[in-house]
């Protein structure tokens, strides 16, 4: 990616989430040529970036969001206004009358909860002249994706319907079929999965009228064959006439966002210590969870550069460490690191375990930094009772 104008970046109050509009814009623009060029249309995955004020921006190039709850739904529809698709691996009754108000497409993981909604979407497309469309995941039981969290397609996998477990009469009034089974990959992936998922499901494909292949599409990162996606949706579009979504949510705000960090104390057990104000377990939960090493700006492999630090956040838990890395300059209280990356998968899943605050969230562009969101002690207590 571009080097980050760093002397901007660490001019922010710490711990921040920065996304850069310019990046973020640059991304939106390739998936809009690919929308384009192959004639799918692209929804924003909420899961993965749901910084909301970014929405207007986002539904100028892209047709919509998924959502896989009702709240996500929600903010998609409040705040974008566009398309709104959910799937879920099961819905409640009772927040089923919100859900339809909201969403337009709406993804059931089985055929049991469809039979089971079926009749309350009929009956509200009557009484409100509206046209939500129901559709079935689907299990095509072939995934690239190894690491088994999130392997959807693993043994005894509870998402979407494997292919003995359907009829025909199943699917009867379905609009739409999905499928995810996909992860940070590339096209030829998804090349290949759908030679499965036509093996097994295009005899249903006559029935319907679009197809969802899911996300885990890295379509912004470097080295995707972007040329390659266009030519399978092309392809499949014209063999079967049918109307193909994706739905990423990584792609989108891939290598746009960092988070900016203060380094607070040094210590050493063995070897040198940072302590910094920010967490692994609380704002980058991925780094524990995924697990990954993110990258810091101006920072190396340990050893690399001259000063190795292993990088720990504010919580108790031992586990709570970033990382080690090294730098060209000793690490001392009051040194910003850069985090770079920090954009997807963040703030959607940051906590305030510890009682540790969030990082505010803050937006930059040719103008500087604008920090649109801070939290404090209340957004902590809020939540507790
Ligand atoms: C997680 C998820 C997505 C988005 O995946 P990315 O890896 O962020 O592109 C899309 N659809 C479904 C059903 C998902 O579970």
């Amino acid at each position: 990616m571009n080097t980050p104008n760093i002397d901007i970046l660490s001019s922010v109050k710490t711990p921040a989430y920065v996304v850069d509009k310019r990046l973020l814009r640059k991304n939106l623009e390739l998936l809009a040529s690919v929308q384009q060029r192959s004639g799918c249309k692209i929804l924003l995955a909420l899961k993965g970036f749901s910084m909301h004020s970014l929405f207007p921006m986002i539904g100028e190039y892209l047709a919509g969001i998924t959502a896989s709850s009702l709240f996500e739904a929600r903010l998609g529809y409040e705040k974008m206004g566009k398309e709104v698709h959910i799937y879920a691996p099961a819905f409640r009754d009772d927040e089923f009358d919100a859900i339809l108000h909201c969403c337009n497409h709406i993804v059931f993981n089985s055929a049991a909860q469809y039979r089971h909604f079926k009749e309350r979407v009929e009956e509200f497309n009557r009484h409100n002249n509206r046209s939500v469309e129901c559709a079935l995941r689907l299990n095509p039981q072939y995934t690239e994706q190894r690491v088994a969290i999130y392997d959807p397609c693993a043994p005894c996998s509870r998402l979407g319907a494997v292919a003995s477990s359907i009829t025909p009469a199943d699917l009867e009034g379905l609009s739409g079929l999905h499928f995810h089974t996909m992860c940070e990959q590339n096209s030829d992936t998804l090349e290949r999965t759908l030679v499965r998922v036509e093996e097994q499901f295009s005899q249903y494909f006559g029935g319907i009228k679009w197809i969802n292949f899911g996300g885990g599409h890295h379509i912004t990162r470097a080295d995707y064959d972007v040329e390659r996606l266009i030519r399978v949706i092309n392809g499949f579009r014209a063999k079967y006439g049918l109307d193909v979504y994706l739905e990423p949510g990584e792609a989108i705000a891939l290598n746009t966002g960092f988070l900016v960090a203060s380094v607070l104390d040094i210590v050493d057990n063995g070897m040198q210590l940072a302590l910094v104000d920010t967490s692994a377990a609380c704002h980058m939960p991925d780094v524990l969870e995924m697990p990954y090493r993110p990258q810091i700006v101006g920072a190396g492999e340990p050893d690399e550069k001259p000063f190795t630090y292993r990088l720990g956040g504010m919580t108790c838990l031992a586990g709570d460490v970033i990382g080690d890395y090294s730098f060209d300059k000793p690490l001392a209280p009051g040194d910003k690191l850069i985090f770079t990356d920090m954009a997807h998968y963040t703030m959607v899943k940051n906590n305030m375990f510890n009682g540790v605050n969030l990082p505010a969230i803050a937006v930059m562009d040719e103008s500087g930094i604008t920090v649109i969101r801070e939290f404090d002690f209340q957004d902590y207590a809020s939540r507790l009772s």
